[in-house]
């Protein structure tokens, strides 16, 4: 079979499996509108900053005012935390629900947190304007159908383990469900590499940009573990086509409850995003 053959072969088999997600089906890009002329998946790319979970308010509202003042718009922070370990912190809950809100009105910010189980969607709705579906629960059709049904924009992670056409599969699920807003976020699977906490699928960029009209995320943080290896990977992002990034910041790493190694100092984040400005899409 020849190459052009080939391709488009392959391109119409996969994308039987995500009629709604498929580029073909939707050639123009998605441009989801957030409201106060912030836009996702347009000319400008967006980063959503914060820490991994939310710890405590004075920290949290310490750190988004850095945030804020360097223009960020999207505050991220889990108050239930998909954890490996069953021993290791499982977030704040509602508490840490309420903190991020709070401290996101106070700096005029989004929110964007993880929903982790249906049981919670409500409460999650709630107080974020954004809703998260983890790498581990991307193919949780039950939750996928739910945040189906929201009104909120879902951002749905890549699995460690799932190939692009499972992952647009899975958007297939809340778009069919009637959410339009579905954003997609690539952080990382994992291969035979030790050296890193995950790989950074770089291609998936490109690749995603083709198969789907979805604006493309990237969370340089958990496909790297390491806090000095996140500028570089997000300039490349940028430089590949993302629309987005989703980074991890906290003002103390080595006191951080979840993700320390990973978490960018903020005075680290302000050097980067301001290289980032000059990074075109
Ligand atoms: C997160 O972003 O908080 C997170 C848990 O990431 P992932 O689902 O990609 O592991
Ligand atoms: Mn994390």
């Amino acid at each position: 079979m020849c190459r052009q053959v080939f391709l488009s072969y392959y391109m119409t088999a996969a994308s039987s499996n995500y009629k709604l997600a498929s580029r073909k089906e939707h050639p123009a890009d998605l441009v989801l509108d957030l409201g106060d002329g912030l836009k996702v998946g347009g000319k400008e790319h967006v980063v959503i900053a914060g820490p991994c979970a939310v710890e405590d308010e004075a920290s949290l509202r310490e750190l988004a005012q850095i945030l804020s003042e360097a223009g960020i718009k999207i505050l991220r922070g889990g108050a239930f935390k998909p954890r490996t370990s069953p021993y290791s912190f499982q977030g704040l809950g509602e508490e840490g629900l309420k903190i991020l809100r709070r401290v996101a009105d106070e700096f005029e910010m989004r929110v964007i947190t993880e929903v982790i189980d249906i049981s919670k969607l409500e409460l999650v709705e709630k107080y974020a304007d954004i809703l998260q579906i983890g790498s581990r629960n991307m193919q949780n059709f039950e939750l996928l159908k739910a945040v189906g049904k929201s009104s909120k924009p879902v951002l749905l992670k890549r699995s460690v383990s799932a190939t692009l056409d499972e992952f647009l599969s899975s958007a297939e699920y809340i778009l069919l469900a009637g959410n339009q807003q579905v954003m997609l976020c690539e952080r990382g699977i994992r291969t035979f590499e030790q050296s890193a906490r995950n790989t950074l699928d770089i291609n998936a960029i490109p690749l995603l940009k083709k198969m789907t009209y979805l604006p493309v995320f990237v969370d340089p943080s958990h496909a790297t573990g390491d806090a000095s290896l996140v500028p570089a990977v997000s300039k490349a992002s940028l430089a590949a086509g993302a629309d987005g990034l989703m980074i991890e910041v906290h003002a103390h790493p080595e006191k951080a409850k979840s993700d320390g190694e990973q978490s960018m100092l903020p005075e680290d984040f302000l050097k980067l995003k301001e290289e980032l400005e000059k990074v075109n899409k």
